[in-house]
């Protein structure tokens, strides 16, 4: 199971195709890709292997200069098209990718079901969506919606988050899942493992527990997930081998 995102003035869809085939070696049974082009979110998926799904769903052909990746390896729901990620709120204006376990998942379900959530697959995965939703109804701030709606998650998870209300970003989280960001120039990268985007940069910072990343094309910044408050970052220099 993978993640890999882009930001810059690149087709994002033949990089992150690119890195989704460098992280084939992770494992997995199904994968999806989401791209945003002028303020719209783009979301094809299903089971199936990489290039399969390229020739079937035109995964060559989504439009937009920055998206996210994933391959998933099934924990909650069989692996299908629905259960695939990306997975997206009521609105349709938020859609993340995940990697990792939410252990209490059900009752946030069921809290959520109550509130008037409707859910289209049977992953753990998809709650983090509606609750991100859920929270922007009274924090208008994405980023600190979204910081609330995290903190209640209990359990693993690399994520990565695309919104159509903040045109400019993408936001990576790390919680007992790998996650690494590839520093380019005028592009930046995110991903479960460095090979996905070493062809671009090998500039990196590696994500530590409970952080989280928000990179748009020229810039990048690590805040610390419980308090946000930023977190200096060291950028290493990794060999081209
Ligand atoms: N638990 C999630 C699911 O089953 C993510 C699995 C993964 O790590 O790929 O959809």
């Amino acid at each position: 199971c993978g993640i890999i995102g882009y930001i810059g003035d690149r087709a994002a869809c033949e990089v992150i195709v690119k890195g989704l085939k460098r992280l084939e070696y992770r494992g997995y049974d199904s994968a999806g890709i989401v791209t945003e082009d002028g303020g719209k979110l783009h979301i094809k998926k299903g089971a199936g292997k990489i290039d399969e799904l390229t020739g079937k769903l035109g995964l060559l052909e989504m439009p937009g200069k920055r998206g996210i990746g994933h391959t998933r390896w099934a924990t909650h729901g069989v692996p299908n098209d629905i259960n695939a990620h990306p997975h997206s709120d009521c609105t349709g204006k938020i859609a993340l990718v995940h990697n990792g376990i939410i252990e209490n998942f059900a009752e946030l379900r069921e809290e959520l079901l109550k509130r008037g959530h409707t859910f289209r697959s049977d992953t753990d995965t998809e709650v983090i969506a509606h609750l991100i939703e859920e929270e922007l109804k009274s924090e208008p701030d994405f980023e600190k919606a979204m910081r609330k709606a995290l903190l209640r998650l209990k359990g693993s998870f690399a994520l990565g988050i695309i919104y159509t209300g903040e045109p400019d970003k993408l936001y990576f989280v790390r919680n007992e899942s790998p996650l690494v960001l590839g520093i380019g120039e005028g592009e930046n990268f995110a991903a479960s493992d460095v090979p996905a985007f070493l062809e671009y940069t090998n500039r990196v910072v590696f994500l530590d527990d409970r952080e989280y990343a928000i990179i748009t094309k020229d810039s990048w910044v690590v805040k610390n997930l419980d308090t946000g408050e930023v977190v200096e970052k060291p950028v290493k220099e990794i060999g081209w081998t």
